[in-house]
């Protein structure tokens, strides 16, 4: 037995599944957990010292790749402090300054403690703000656990096989609509049949949760257009796009401007961190200045903001970091393609920047249904290798590769080498 084998067999009898969130279950590609014990940079290490390049990154915050001296360096001198108040600090006016001056669309910014939070909070903003109880989410799309948002959401849900979750009563989901990816006419209708009920449609505006699933020409802009002649609120879920894909996130990246939006995941670099924002007369409806109730013991914790404050100001600081980061992803991303071909198989690549996904189907994947074609099967058999081959990639195929700016070249090749050595045996 392996240690990582050793310790997921007491895990299971003292955590449901032996994991505190699911996607971290080895279940669908029919193994154990492997039990990080450390990381530096690109790398990650396991119980039994055996070490992975990371294509997970803690699922996106680790941009700047594990142990970035500056953020660790932060979070000492912050802790030496004290770990909680429970008050107003310095450190958190700072952190919403520096939200605010990277993203244009946001002039007010809320912290919260997760990206469920985030999302949570931004749907009852937009509901108080426009006095509308119904919303649009696309199936496939995932904005955390909140009961509202469990319906056909994709990442952990998808791979369960569990289109909504137990315990979730139906009157909290009854406001919920469901429109598709990459399908301005799903949700053209529901505007037509209840348009003045719609207080917003909240969107990845890219998938990520599905796998990566771009948004086609038009969609987002369409949605825009949509949400302005209703007078809904549209939210974009940049949990995972934010501070990624350049510094003002997907939005700038598209160039279409939403009325909030949601983070979490890269803010914290780490640390549980989730923040909403947008308009100034939107967000002045939250308490305690307007009426839409939202709090947290450690809102704001000031750990949590100087490492996220650390990250944030770096990716800030280095545009040319972006253009590095997107470049790698590019053409790490383009190698995969080719080996693909160069294999004769049918396999999709999708990808944007440093995020991307392989899709064990031969349809080009652009919703939900066309991702749940992929042979999940075959996705099992190649992880599998990846592991064994020391590449950490996710343990089910509707998830992102992420690739961070501390992968070097060398350790790219090395991936696409051992990819190659599966697909082309
Ligand atoms: C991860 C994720 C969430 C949920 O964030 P948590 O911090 O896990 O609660 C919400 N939306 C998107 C797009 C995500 O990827």
């Amino acid at each position: 037995m392996t240690r990582s084998e050793e310790l997921f067999s007491e895990a299971v009898k003292y955590i449901p599944g032996g994991v505190n969130s699911p996607v971290r279950a080895f279940g669908s590609i029919g193994s154990v957990p492997r039990f990080i014990k450390k990381g530096d940079m690109a790398s990650i290490w396991d119980e039994d010292d055996r070490e992975y390049i990371d294509y997970i990154g803690s699922w996106g915050p680790m941009i700047l790749g594990h142990n970035h001296p500056a953020v660790l360096n932060a979070v000492i001198e912050y802790a030496k402090q004290g770990l909680s108040y429970g008050a107003a600090t310095k450190i958190e006016v700072e952190m919403a300054k520096l939200v605010c001056a990277m993203v244009p669309s946001i002039e007010m910014v809320r912290m919260v403690n997760s990206g469920t939070e985030a999302v949570m909070s931004a749907i009852r903003t937009a509901r108080g703000y426009t006095g509308r109880d119904k919303i649009i989410k696309f199936t496939g799309c995932y904005h955390g656990h909140s009961d509202g948002l469990l319906v056909k959401a994709g990442s952990g849900v998808m791979t369960a096989g569990v289109p909504d979750s137990l315990g979730v009563p139906k009157g909290y989901t009854k406001d919920t609509l469901s429109a598709e990816y990459n399908n301005l006419e799903s949700v053209k209708a529901h505007f037509e049949r209840c348009g003045e009920e719609i207080a917003a449609v909240i969107v990845e505006p890219v998938a990520a949760n599905m796998g990566t699933v771009l948004p086609e020409e038009g969609f987002l802009q369409g949605l825009r257009e949509l949400c302005t002649e209703y007078g809904a609120l549209l939210i974009f879920d940049e949990v995972i796009t934010g501070f990624r894909l350049q510094a003002d996130g997907a939005q700038g990246y598209f160039g279409v401007t939403p009325d909030l939006t949601t983070f979490g995941k890269i803010i914290g670099a780490g640390m549980p961190v989730g923040a909403y924002g947008g308009r100034r007369e939107v967000m002045e409806m939250v308490a305690p200045v307007g009426g839409v109730y939202q709090a947290g013991t450690l809102s704001g914790n000031p750990v949590a903001m100087a490492a996220g404050f650390a990250q944030l100001s770096i990716l800030n600081s280095n545009p040319d970091y972006y253009v590095k980061l997107n470049q790698k992803g590019d053409s790490f991303f383009e190698g995969m393609k080719d080996i693909i071909k160069e294999a004769g198989l049918p396999w999709q690549v999708n990808h944007i920047g440093s995020l991307g996904s392989l899709f064990f189907t031969g349809e080009k994947v652009r919703d939900y249904e066309s991702a749940k074609t992929s042979d999940t099967k075959a996705y099992a058999d190649y992880c599998n290798y990846m592991l064994d081959h020391g590449i950490y990639i996710a343990p089910a195929q509707f998830e992102a590769m992420f690739i961070s700016m501390a992968h070097l070249p060398a350790q790219l090749e090395q991936t696409l080498d051992v990819m190659r050595s599966y697909f082309c045996r």
